[in-house]
């Protein structure tokens, strides 16, 4: 059965996510696209991607580019959009202002649309000292004679014009909360195009969600408070109102809207600190939702196929780092070892350790990431994991080791040297052997070798480990790859 997101009635779902392009994408207009993603993706309608740049003030050269990277790396498609062409665009507000002059101009003919003369800050004032008071509010220009407002424009005088709200209450359906909208009275007469002409938002989102034939707006709740002025917007237009979602909020731990304040909450940020894109769309969209069977660790197409608008909670929801991260470590472990070079490869770059190019070394470094990636949570810190194979014990000198010890680290370097420890069986066969010969067995064998092959005193698996590090020896990896053997023999000259 289709989700009760899906009309069902023989309508193709059509979804956008309308982002402006004044910055980098953040975790909840990044939840807003996924969710829209997911909902057209379900119902087997389209997403439309639409950039609102209309306030030209507040838009930030090349940030259109950076929301797009950044919704392709969550795993985020969009059938129609500025890059893409398609169906009802163009899909950049801008492009689309004789559109919504010709809008404002069936408004001001029907006379749900008047020109105010007055300055709109002033106006705001008068509402507020009116409101306070509760005097009743007069909008300035309502009463002016429509044929003498257009000759005072015409003769040059700036005017902005507005829309006459209804004094009838406004509702509406939304998808999380039901009936829902304001009383009369409640909407203000607010400004549809500003004395430039440019039209407003509330004036443009409408014009363009009708236009490309939008059946489902899912936006976040902080968008509820312009919806009634939308509906009224539609009503006047004798346009069909699409149905409304409003996403509840995404906040920090201290419980207030997750801002800068709360340090990384950009898409980018996140990418940058090595969290899988999968698993970061999977975070967003456990967000208010669980899926119907307790799998939490989803991809796409499990998400796609799991996800219910319906079942989304109303209430907002708090962002977890530390759960952020433990899915972004369970997608790591479900990569290909050749996936998951590529992806940490960029990292291993920025570490001064770039995975090789050569065929030996590239399956080399597969190997060595399928070693530490368990023990990782982001990308980002797979270089430090594998630190250990770079390790240069003459870096940092080691206490004197004698006796016994000493005499097994020298079986160990003997053992190496003869291609012994080039195997994990080879490794634990001869470890074996040396713990017999030398009467040290367990931690007591083994911390000190590791300790002076690595330099930490904790880690990866040594039998796994010591067969890479003698595989990487004999490999032109960069840095080398000093052998075992190598490396004892330092310790060993400390004597
Ligand atoms: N451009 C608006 C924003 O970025 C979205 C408006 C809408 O979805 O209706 O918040």
């Amino acid at each position: 059965m289709a989700p009760a997101q899906c009309g069902g009635t023989g309508v193709t779902e059509r979804l956008r996510f309308a982002p402006s392009p004044t910055g980098k994408l953040h975790l909840g207009n990044a939840r807003t696209a996924l969710v829209n993603w997911l909902v057209a993706r379900g119902c087997g309608g389209s997403l439309n991607l639409r950039v609102e740049d209309t306030d030209e003030n507040r838009n930030v050269e090349g940030a259109e580019q950076r929301i797009f990277e950044d919704l392709r790396w969550l795993g985020i498609d969009w059938d129609e959009g500025p890059d893409v062409g398609g169906g009802r665009g163009p899909y950049r507000q801008s492009d689309r202002r004789l559109r919504h002059q010709e809008v404002v101009a069936e408004l001001l003919a029907s006379g749900a649309g008047y020109y105010c003369f007055e300055d709109v800050g002033d106006v705001r004032v008068a509402r507020t000292a009116a409101s306070e008071t509760g005097q009743p509010f007069e909008w300035p220009g309502r009463a002016i004679d429509p044929q003498d407002a257009r000759a005072r424009v015409a003769a040059g005088e700036p005017a902005v014009v507005r829309f006459r709200a209804p004094s009838d209450p406004v509702r509406f359906l939304d998808g999380l909360r039901g009936e829902t909208g304001v009383a009369a009275g409640q909407i203000g007469d607010f400004v549809i195009a500003r004395a430039d002409r440019s039209p407003t938002y509330q004036l443009a989102v409408v014009a363009d969600d009708h236009d490309m034939a939008v059946t489902h707006v899912i936006r976040g709740q902080d968008h509820l408070s312009n919806t009634p002025g939308q509906v009224a917007l539609y009503s006047a237009l004798g346009w069909e109102v699409p149905r409304f979602t409003h996403l509840p909020l995404v906040l920090g731990e201290d419980r207030s809207r997750l801002s800068k304040r709360h340090g990384a909450t950009s898409v980018a940020a996140m990418r940058e600190r090595g969290v899988l894109g999968e698993a970061l769309a999977n975070y967003l969209v456990l967000l208010g939702w669980a899926p119907p069977d307790d799998d939490e660790v989803l991809d796409a197409s499990a998400m796609i196929g799991a996800f219910d608008l319906a079942g989304l909670s109303p209430t907002n929801v708090v962002f977890d780092q530390d759960k952020l991260e433990w899915l972004s470590q369970q997608h790591m472990q479900r990569l290909s070892p050749d996936a998951l070079c590529t992806r940490a490869a960029p990292f291993f770059e920025e570490a001064g350790t770039p995975l090789g190019a050569g065929p030996d070394e590239l399956a080399w470094w597969q190997e060595a990431l399928q070693l530490f990636a368990p023990a990782a949570h982001r990308l980002e810190e797979l270089p430090a994991h594998a630190a250990p194979l770079f390790w240069e014990p003459a870096d940092s000198p080691r206490p004197a080791i004698d006796g016994d010890l000493a005499g097994a680290m020298g079986r160990f370097a003997a053992a190496a040297a003869a291609g012994e420890l080039d195997t994990e069986d080879g490794f634990r066969n001869a470890a074996r052997a040396i713990g017999k010969a030398t009467g040290l067995r367990g931690r007591g064998l083994f911390h000190p070798l590791r300790e002076l092959i690595t330099g930490q005193d904790m880690g990866a698996e040594l039998a796994r480990l010591i067969p890479l590090i003698q595989a990487g020896s004999r490999l032109a990896v960069r840095p080398a790859v000093l052998s075992v053997e190598a490396r004892l023999a330092v310790a060993l000259a400390a004597r």
